[in-house]
């Protein structure tokens, strides 16, 4: 279903999110104070506007209220970010998604009442780190402190058995959710479905399970 998204603040992150949604074919309005930034989105996005997320009347105007989800990325202008957040709250956006540039910030926002609050430098340092320390994790999602959902590449240790016989959730409490086989995806793979050598796993667990069968199981 075509959403309608407004990004404010066009900098790395608010542009590839920008960028992305577009692609995925929604409608996106893309703010930012800069006419440069604005003239580089007009071929990535439904509207672009030069405007600041601090202008109450001008968010007002653009009719911000009736967007599905709005987008906060104004990167270090800590005071903007926090205007603009509470300025949308208060003209009644539903979702507002705010990226914090640190602790402080983030509580703030909390406080303000940001529907979700993102770190996307954190996010990501995390999961480069994932990668650098096993060659096996190519991506790492962290759902909550305690859960995570990898993808690990099979190894020659897991190739050739079916998911039955290798019996990952009674062995390692953690749960295969998919198998990714070069373009294709299977999403929900029968017990009988034989594993292949460099097929991607994707697993759901207890962190600590996870590792487990990372180290043990793989
Ligand atoms: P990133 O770390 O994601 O690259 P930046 O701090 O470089 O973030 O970019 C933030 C963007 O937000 C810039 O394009 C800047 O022009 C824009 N910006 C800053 N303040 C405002 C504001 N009050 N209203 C709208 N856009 C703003």
């Amino acid at each position: 279903m075509r959403k309608q998204f407004a990004v404010i603040g066009l900098g790395r992150f608010g542009s590839s999110v920008c960028k992305e949604l577009y692609k995925l074919g929604h409608d996106v309005l893309a703010i930012d104070n800069n006419e440069e930034k604005i003239n580089n989105m007009t071929e990535h996005s439904t509207h672009s506007v030069i405007a600041s997320g601090t202008d109450e009347n001008a968010l007002h105007s653009l009719g911000i209220r009736n967007f599905d989800y709005v987008i906060v990325a104004i990167g270090d202008n800590i005071q903007s970010s926090i205007l603009c957040t509470l300025i949308l709250k208060e003209l009644g956006v539903s979702n507002v998604w705010v990226k914090a540039q640190n602790y402080y910030h983030h509580r703030v926002l909390e406080k303000i009442g940001a529907d979700r609050i993102v770190h996307p430098e954190q996010d990501m340092g995390i999961r480069i780190a994932q990668h650098l320390v096993s060659e096996k994790i190519v991506d790492y999602i962290e759902l909550s402190d305690e859960y995570s959902i990898i993808e690990v590449i099979a190894t020659e240790k897991v190739s050739n058995k079916s998911l039955d016989q290798l019996n990952v959730r009674a062995k390692f409490g953690c749960t295969i959710l998919a198998i990714k086989r070069g373009k294709d995806i299977n999403i929900s793979p029968f017990p009988s479905e034989i594993i292949e050598l460099n097929d991607i796993l994707i697993v759901i667990g207890h962190k600590n399970d996870l590792k487990r069968f990372e180290e043990e199981g793989m």
